[in-house]
C-alpha cells in the first residue's frame, strides 16, 4: 500500500488546476521549504522533497494522465527519487523544471545567488528625518581560501566519471508502461561534475560558507511603513560565476502616540478654550521639532485646521520638507467658580439679549424628572 500523500493535497490546489495555478502553488511551496532557508529543520526537507516529486508529476501531462487515472501506483519505479538530489537555490530548481535542463546533457550555468531578507523597524521621528544605521546580516560567501572550488587549494579535482563531468546521470527504469529514462543529479558529484580528494578545510568541500557582514543603511527622510530598500549585491554569493543576490531592508515605522503622518504631513490635535478660540491666542504645540508657539486665530471654530508649514517630514523625493496639521478642538470649561458663572451668564445676555437657563451638571435622570413635576 502506498502511504503517499495526494499530489494535489501536496501542492494545496484543486484536481482541475491550471498548469498556471500548480506553478505559482509550486514556487510558493518551494520558497517557503527550501533546505536552505530551512536548515534546522529535517522535516522541511522531507516536504521539499514531496513537493518537488508532486510537481514534477502534475506539471507533466502525460504523468498527470497517469497518475490521475492510476494513482500513485501508477508512477511507481518511474525514477521520481529525489533524494540523491541536492539543489543549490532556487534558480536551479526552476531552470530544472522551467527552463530545460531535464536531458542531463548541459553543465550548470551561472546562477545568481539568494536575495536576504532584513526586517527594520524604525521609530516615528526616524523615519520622517532618515537615518544612519549599521545592521549585522548573515549571509553566503564563496569560501576565499579554496575560491569556491571546495578543494584544499594545490590539490586536484578530478571530472567526475559517473557522469562524465556533466552533473547529471541517467537511470533507466523498468515500469508497468515501459522503460523509461529519466536523468537525475549525479550521487556520485552531488551534480558538481567534479570529485574533489581533498576538500577544504575551511568549508568542508562546499566552497561556500556563512559570514557575518556589518551593512551601513542609510535611511532616506520620508520613507514609510512597508518600504522595501535594496542594498544592490549584498545577498548571498552567486553559484559557477553568478552574481550575488541582493538585500532587502523591509521598514516598518513604530507609530506615534500623538502624530499620524499621511505622505509628508503630519496630523494632530489640539484642545483650547471657546475663550482662546474666540479671541485668538498663541499655544505650545508639540512638533517633530520640538514645542512651538502656535498662533490660533479668533473666531476659531470647533474642527479648524490651523497649518504649521514645514514641520512635516522630509519629502522622499524631493527638497523641503510637509506641513504640520493641527486640529482644533474646543473645551468647554468646568469646575466654574460662582463669580465666573455670573460673567458668564451677563456674557450670555449681551449677546443673545435673553437669560440663559441653567441646569448643573451633577443630577441625573429621576432628579431631572422630578425637577420637572415639582
Ligand atoms: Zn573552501
Ligand atoms: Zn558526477
Amino acid at each position: 500500500m502506498s502511504t503517499k500523500r495526494d499530489y494535489y493535497e501536496v501542492l494545496g490546489v484543486t484536481k482541475n488546476a491550471s498548469v498556471e495555478e500548480l506553478k505559482k502553488a509550486y514556487r510558493k511551496l518551494a520558497r517557503k521549504y527550501h533546505p536552505d532557508v530551512n536548515k534546522e529543520d529535517h522535516d522541511a526537507e522531507d516536504k521539499f522533497k514531496e513537493i518537488q516529486e508532486a510537481y514534477s508529476v502534475l506539471a507533466d501531462d502525460d504523468k498527470r494522465y497517469q497518475y490521475d487515472t492510476y494513482g500513485h501506483e501508477g508512477m511507481n519505479g518511474q525514477g521520481f527519487d529525489f533524494s540523491g538530489m541536492e539543489f543549490n537555490g532556487f534558480g536551479d530548481i526552476f531552470d530544472m523544471f522551467f527552463g530545460g535542463q531535464s536531458s542531463g546533457s548541459k553543465r550548470r550555468g551561472p546562477v545568481r545567488g539568494e536575495d536576504i531578507r532584513y526586517d527594520l523597524r524604525i521609530s516615528f521621528e526616524e523615519a520622517c528625518f532618515g537615518l544612519e544605521k549599521d545592521i549585522e546580516i548573515v549571509r553566503v560567501v564563496e569560501c576565499e581560501v579554496c575560491e569556491g572550488t571546495g578543494a584544499t587549494p594545490g590539490t586536484n579535482i578530478e571530472n567526475c566519471s559517473t557522469c562524465g563531468g556533466t552533473g547529471q546521470e541517467t537511470v533507466y527504469q523498468q515500469t508497468p508502461f515501459g522503460r523509461f529514462q529519466t536523468s537525475r543529479t549525479c550521487r556520485t558529484c552531488q551534480g558538481t561534475g567534479k570529485i574533489i580528494n581533498e576538500p577544504c578545510k575551511e568549508c568542508h568541500g562546499k566552497g561556500r560558507k556563512q559570514e557575518t557582514k556589518k551593512i551601513h543603511l542609510t535611511i532616506p527622510g520620508g520613507v514609510q511603513a512597508g518600504a522595501r530598500l535594496r542594498v544592490s549585491g549584498e545577498g548571498d554569493a552567486g553559484y559557477y560565476g553568478g552574481p550575488n543576490g541582493n538585500l532587502y531592508v523591509f521598514i516598518d515605522v513604530k507609530p506615534h502616540k500623538e502624530f499620524v503622518r499621511d505622505q509628508d504631513d503630519i496630523h494632530s490635535k489640539i484642545s483650547i478654550d471657546f475663550v482662546q478660540a474666540a479671541l485668538g491666542d498663541e499655544v505650545l504645540v508639540n512638533t517633530l521639532d520640538g514645542e512651538k508657539l502656535l498662533v490660533v486665530p479668533a473666531e476659531t471654530q470647533f474642527g479648524d485646521t490651523i497649518k504649521l508649514k514645514n514641520h512635516g517630514a522630509k519629502k522622499l523625493r524631493s527638497e523641503g520638507r510637509g506641513n504640520h496639521i493641527f486640529y482644533v478642538e474646543i473645551v468647554t470649561p468646568s469646575n466654574l467658580t460662582d463669580v465666573q458663572k455670573d460673567q458668564l451668564k451677563t456674557f450670555q445676555k449681551s449677546l443673545t439679549g435673553k437669560q440663559v437657563k441653567t441646569h448643573s451638571k451633577s443630577k441625573g435622570f429621576f432628579e431631572k424628572v422630578k425637577d420637572v413635576f415639582e
